[in-house]
């Protein structure tokens, strides 16, 4: 019997937003504990919370992004349970009227792309973090709590169970990651908890209709490692359920170092978190023309950019994946190539030199202009500089803001084209290196090329190479004779 994993993922989005979802706190990641808390957010008696209007639009415009119909009336619950983590000992979430409902995201597979099914969208507040001290949950002693995260606005993206490979997994959430990024709706950084991921798997029996027991697994801080869990869940199933075992309900935790899950306690049901509406919050009754104006604010969809720029520019592959990939990259070739149409070319430029320079420097790249790349093309183009030259123009022009056809003036980097001062070069090179002289006359073709690099050295790469070349053949061969 062969079976087949069914994936569902629960992604949990941080929005981007200055303040809490309920109160004015402040949202800024890395304070110190427990500086960004309010009586709102840490549940004092008689707090009131107040739902916050930018966190609804990013959430409307998230669900709008992933083709979700709009509820016009939504409303927010308590979910409660019993844990450090959460001041008031329930967290306002949305149940059974959530934001919105019935989208889905298309994802570039192998074989095609897929449409995965989105069931819901719904907005929820953070809970606060624990540190477990001990290194992992499992064997942790004491535990430190900070409220600082306690109520950051947060949005719950819930796929149907479409997925079939970690592979698909991975490339769902890179999708998505993609999405909330063009539309600016979350900072996506895994690694600060602004972008999570749970994940449901069962398996199938070819062709069965029959869902098998679903397992979640939690504790996946990575894209690689929602993978890797997946691959390795699959797999176990598939072992238990081949030796005549049963698969249990259960939560499962990701042991990154141990590369395997562990169970971690049986899966809660919806009735054990004892849902109802929150008393304090009045419906959301949304107005269709507000959310008509949200949606002009949608931004092009990075499917949609990959198949521009292939038809646009014409560029290769790889090249588009990087510059979909980095949003702000793709923003800037697209700049620069309002004024220069060696679009392969300039994307390699974008994709290498740029990227280098601003991991190097630090550089904001929506800070940087890109006619200081377009110019440093032209003149390569042209031949007044050669491509080392090149760069460090490109690298001037860029820190600091100046012109390149400036820097190759006054720095006086152009290429050296007067035979004359060529000719004193190479003979003086020459005359430097009997050795490699006399090498070259007795045959070896090596010691030219030694020759060669000297001059090219002595002019700092701003000799044409094939010049030098044959100036100094010549002049060897009038020595022979
Ligand atoms: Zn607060």
């Amino acid at each position: 019997m062969k079976y087949y994993p069914v994936i569902g993922l629960e992604i949990h989005v941080e929005l981007k937003t200055v303040s809490k979802m309920f109160c004015g706190c402040s949202t800024t990641f890395g304070s110190i504990p427990n500086t960004h808390c309010c009586p709102v957010c840490l549940g004092l008696p008689g707090s009131i919370p107040v739902t916050n209007q930018k966190a609804m639009e990013l959430g409307i415009l998230a669900s709008l992004a992933l083709e979700a119909k709009i509820e016009k009336v939504s409303r927010f619950d308590r979910k409660n349970y019993f844990y450090p983590d959460l001041p008031k000992a329930y967290q306002i979430s949305q149940y059974d009227r959530p934001l919105a409902r019935n989208g889905f995201l298309s994802i570039p597979t192998l074989e095609g792309d897929k449409i995965i099914k989105i069931d819901r969208c719904h907005l929820e507040e953070e809970a606060g973090k624990l540190t477990h001290t001990g290194g992992s949950i499992m064997e942790a002693a004491p535990s430190l709590v900070d409220y600082n995260r306690a109520g950051i606005p947060l949005m719950e993206i819930v796929t149907a169970p479409d997925l079939s490979s970690g592979e698909e997994a991975f490339l769902f959430l890179n999708e998505l990651r993609l999405l909330l990024l063009y539309n600016q709706i979350s900072d996506c950084r895994m690694e600060e908890g602004s972008l999570r991921c749970d994940a449901n798997i069962s398996m199938k029996e070819k062709n069965g209709l029959e869902l098998g027991t679903k397992v979640e697994v939690k504790n996946l801080n990575s894209f690689r490692a929602v993978k890797l869990a997946l691959d390795y869940e699959a797999t176990r199933q598939t072992e238990v359920l081949k030796n005549g075992g049963e698969i249990i309900q259960e939560t499962m935790h990701w042991d990154e170092n141990k590369k395997q899950t562990m169970s971690l306690r049986g899966k809660e049901e919806a009735s054990d978190y004892r849902y109802f509406p929150e008393p304090d919050l009045p419906p959301l009754y949304l107005e269709e023309i507000w959310i008509e104006e949200i949606s002009k604010k949608l931004a092009e969809p990075p499917v949609k950019r990959r198949q521009r720029f292939k038809e646009e520019y014409g560029l290769e592959e790889y090249a588009i994946e990087v510059l979909v990939s980095h949003p702000g990259l793709g923003d800037f070739f697209e700049e620069a190539a309002k004024h220069y149409t060696d679009y392969q070319n300039l994307a390699n430029w974008v994709n290498g030199e740029i990227q280098r320079l601003i991991k190097d420097h630090d550089l904001i790249l929506q800070e940087m202009h890109s006619s200081g790349l377009v110019e440093t093309l032209k003149l390569l183009d042209e031949g007044t500089v050669n491509r080392a030259v090149a760069k460090e123009i490109l690298e001037e022009a860029l820190l600091y803001q100046k012109k390149p056809r400036e820097i190759v003036k006054s720095r006086n980097l152009g290429k050296i084209t007067s035979e004359q001062t060529l000719y004193l070069l190479v003979e003086e090179t020459l005359k430097e290196n009997p050795k490699a002289c006399e090498s070259y006359l007795q045959g070896k073709e090596k010691a030219l090329g030694f020759l060669i690099g000297k001059v090219m050295s002595m002019t700092k790469g701003r000799a044409d190479p094939a010049t030098v070349r044959k100036m100094v053949k010549d002049m060897l061969d009038q020595r022979s004779c």
